[in-house]
């Protein structure tokens, strides 16, 4: 088979044994690789007709288990070609434990230990450091070889280690195996971690001069299932493992507890001594589906190396090739000088990079994530968990580091990544035995489609066109309409169009009085993440002094079709607060919210949102439920912007809505209605008007907003508000408000319509302007802008 015929094969073959894949592009193998049909049914199938037993006696169904692990064990070192006279294989929870496993035993030689890693490391690398005596990071390759030239001398009567991954994980690019037989002339271990290159690539430890002392890795990253990780020792390097002092079930022969304290440890077999209590058998027993179903499906290893190498080389081709109309590059990679796509021995299937716009401005990886999510595109997006990696190839130093952490940057949050114009992560797009050629077009197309900035020329390096509009004169504005959102990510309810309704500097009252928690985590539950929120009605019932929450839809089992809670914040009505001291965590602020008591509550929305839930209600003046952290910079001195994913009111107009439709509606779109976009406000001009005198995002250049009295012109603001910011859109819009389902638009058309500084704006926040500490809105008012 020649590399199309494979590929071929593999588009068929993938769609009976991996349908989850249906309709998604998946290049995150290097976070985790998926598990075939076959897979599965051959260990169902295996559990189902074999009794397995804890391996501790001498029953059938206990040697049996005793016996495949012993295989199985076998198999697994054949697999790596490594002679068993020469080397055992522990088994560990995953690649990191097997680190720790290391690290933790060779802290405790007399003198400790010497720990050198190479700055593309992972994180679980890292931190052996911090059980070393001495510790090095070297930033190139050629410190680690000038160091094996001079330094080794030194390390003679010491202790140490080397570690360093055989791939990198977060470029892909793959390290000098030669530096295990280089460090053992020096009478230095190695610990090569192999997690990365082991998805994709072969690793024969058959030649022992060359092979590391221990090796590392991730079995799930090869087959996807079961999750499970390997340490494979060299037993000639042993003795630096004995000295652990732990010891548990399974590790030791005999244990005198009573008058005298003593242990022999078990000896017959290195792994033995290592393997804490019961053994995770039936992965361990999976495996042995693992590896024969691999290689029915997929052949060696080398064939799978060499087609996902294919791939890459035109992944990484195509996205250098990438370019704005005016020439400018789109994709920022971060390809290491010494490695070559396309070459097995220097690079694997991994891609990172970054993109950015015809000006050369960098885009938010979260922007990128978000418009992924739309288009079920799954890449991963970050720190990589590769510091040295990101901090070299961003060319960022330990202060600004810190800095970006000081500025609300963490590991897996959604802050924003671009910070003072420079990114803090990279987009890693990595490929795996079922990828396809299909899945790189696919990519490239998305890539192209959103980000590459075609009309843009070489004379005309300016802003995206749509958002630079000329500064307008807009009149006759009005309310359209106005909306409250009682319970914080459910559906709005509609101010009736003859009340006047009240807003403070908190916003609208009776806005975001409630929310959803979590029932472990007590965070307040967002429709991002629990699109039917959307299907939650809330409504005020002033006559009766009760908050309604009704379900668009019939919930099954459902004893009651409604719920009611009191207006008043009547303390009967909910938890003793001894027992609810963990604060509500809304968007990343802590609150302390009450929690409703009555159980039927939180069964009601438990049934209908499929999550342990539970109504709370947020404290009285509130100003952290509302505010949004970007728009600190802003600059409104008064309001105590704190991190919640709110502002005090948001409002759109209807023009920008039917510019956005006429968009939408050009390519044979549904058009979208306003409620989508789940404003406070909805400003809009007279109906009347001639075609044409329309004016779209106007609201983008305004400062203040004030609303007069209906009917009575020259009459006093009854409110004038700030203009805070543009709102910031995600793919929460692409949730239908009225069904919770799941479209495309608005979020595709805003994308490629209203994007600027890498982020999709529509609408703007407001606030009460300064000294204010109330004012009045009422359908019809009258609005004049500046
Ligand atoms: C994934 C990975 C790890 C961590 O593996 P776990 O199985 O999650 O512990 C370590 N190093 C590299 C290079 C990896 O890719």
């Amino acid at each position: 088979m020649d590399a199309a015929q494979y590929n071929a094969y593999i588009e068929q073959m993938r769609q009976t044994e991996y349908p989850m894949l249906k309709d998604a592009t998946y290049l995150d193998h290097a976070g985790t690789t998926l598990y075939s049909k076959s897979l599965l049914e051959a260990f169902s199938a295996d559990m189902m007709s074999n009794l397995y037993g804890n391996p501790h006696s001498a029953s059938q169904a206990s040697q049996r288990s005793t016996h495949q692990v012993q295989d199985v064990r076998l198999q697994l070192l054949r697999y790596f070609d490594a002679n068993p006279d020469d080397f055992d294989l522990i088994f560990v929870a995953n690649a990191t434990a097997g680190i720790k496993l290391v690290a933790d035993a060779l802290r405790e030689h007399e003198s400790g230990f010497w720990y050198g890693y190479h700055r593309d490391a992972h994180t679980s690398l890292v931190g052996v450091r911090e059980l070393a005596k001495e510790h090095r990071c070297f930033a190139e390759d050629k410190d680690v070889e000038e160091w094996i030239r001079q330094n080794g001398q030194t390390m003679h009567n010491r202790l140490g280690l080397l570690a360093y991954p055989a791939q990198s994980n977060m470029n892909g690019r793959r390290l000098p195996l030669g530096w295990c037989e280089k460090m053992r002339s020096q009478g230095v271990l190695t610990l090569l971690d192999a997690a990365a290159l082991l998805s994709t690539s072969p690793l024969s430890l058959a030649n022992l001069d060359t092979a590391p002392d221990f090796t590392v890795l991730s079995l799930y990253k090869i087959f996807g299932f079961p999750d499970l990780g390997a340490l494979i020792v060299r037993k000639d390097a042993a003795w630096a493992l004995q000295k652990r002092r732990y010891f548990g079930g399974g590790t030791v022969d005999m244990v005198v507890s009573l008058k005298e304290q003593w242990h022999a440890v078990k000896s017959a077999h290195l792994h033995e001594q290592f393997e804490d209590g019961t053994l995770p058998i039936h992965s361990i027993i999976a495996l042995k589906s693992a590896l024969s179903t691999h290689t029915d499906l997929f052949g060696t290893l080398n064939r799978i190396s060499e087609h996902t190498s294919h791939l890459a080389e035109r992944l990484y081709t195509s996205l250098l090739s990438l370019r704005h109309g005016n020439d400018e590059p789109v994709c920022q990679i971060y390809k290491d000088p010494l490695s070559t796509y396309g070459d097995g021995s220097t690079q694997g299937p991994v891609i990172a990079f970054n993109l950015r716009d015809a000006r050369g401005q960098w885009i938010s990886n979260l922007e990128v994530e978000k418009l992924a999510h739309v288009r079920n595109i799954n890449i991963r997006t970050g720190g990589l968990c590769n510091p040295g990696g990101i901090q070299s190839a961003l060319h960022l130093s330990p202060w600004q580091m810190k800095q970006n952490f000081s500025s609300g940057q963490r590991c897996g949050s959604e802050n924003d990544d671009v910070i003072n114009g420079q990114p803090t992560g990279m987009i890693r797009a990595s490929l795996g035995a079922m990828s396809t050629l299909k899945d790189v077009e696919t990519f490239i197309s998305f890539i192209t489609e959103f980000f590459l900035d075609s009309k843009s020329s070489p004379n005309n390096r300016t802003d995206s066109p749509v958002l630079m509009a000329e500064v307008p004169i807009v009149e006759q504005l009005h309310i359209e309409s106005l909306t409250v959102y009682p319970v914080k990510s459910c559906a709005g309810w509609q101010i009736p169009p003859d009340t006047s309704w009240e807003v403070r500097p908190q916003g609208l009252i009776w806005d975001r009085e409630w929310c959803i928690i979590h029932s472990g985590t007590s965070a307040a539950l967002s429709q991002k993440k629990y699109p039917r929120m959307a299907l939650l009605r809330p409504s005020l019932d002033f006559a009766a002094g009760l908050l309604h929450i009704t379900c668009a839809v019939p919930i099954k089992g459902a004893t009651c079709t409604e719920i009611t809670v009191p207006l008043s914040a009547d303390p009967r009505c909910f938890l003793p607060s001894s027992k609810t001291s963990t604060p509500t965590n809304v968007c990343g602020d802590n609150v302390s919210a009450k929690i409703y008591s009555d159980p039927s509550i939180s069964s009601f929305l438990s049934s209908i949102l499929d999550v342990p839930c539970q109504l709370a209600r947020l404290p009285a003046n509130s100003t952290s439920r509302h505010m949004k952290p970007h728009l600190r910079t802003a600059g409104s001195e008064k309001m105590p912007l704190s991190f919640s994913n709110e502002s005090p009111v948001l409002c759109i107009t209807r023009m920008s809505v039917n510019a956005l439709n006429k968009e939408i509606k050009a390519k044979g779109g549904i058009a979208t209605p306003a409620s989508t976009f789940r404003a406070n406000i909805v400003i809009s001009q007279p109906l009347h008007l001639p075609p044409g005198t329309e004016l779209p995002h106007a609201e983008d250049s305004w400062s203040s907003v004030s609303i007069a009295k209906r009917d009575t012109e020259a009459e006093a603001a009854e409110a004038t508000f700030d203009v805070l910011g543009k709102c910031r859109r995600c793919h929460m819009l692409c949730i239908d408000q009225r069904t919770a389902e799941k479209r495309q638009e608005p979020f595709v058309t805003l994308a490629k319509t209203r994007r600027s500084e890498g982020k999709v704006w529509f609408g703007v926040h407001l606030a009460l302007g300064k000294g204010q500490t109330r004012g009045w809105l009422r359908v019809g008012d009258a609005v004049v802008t500046s």
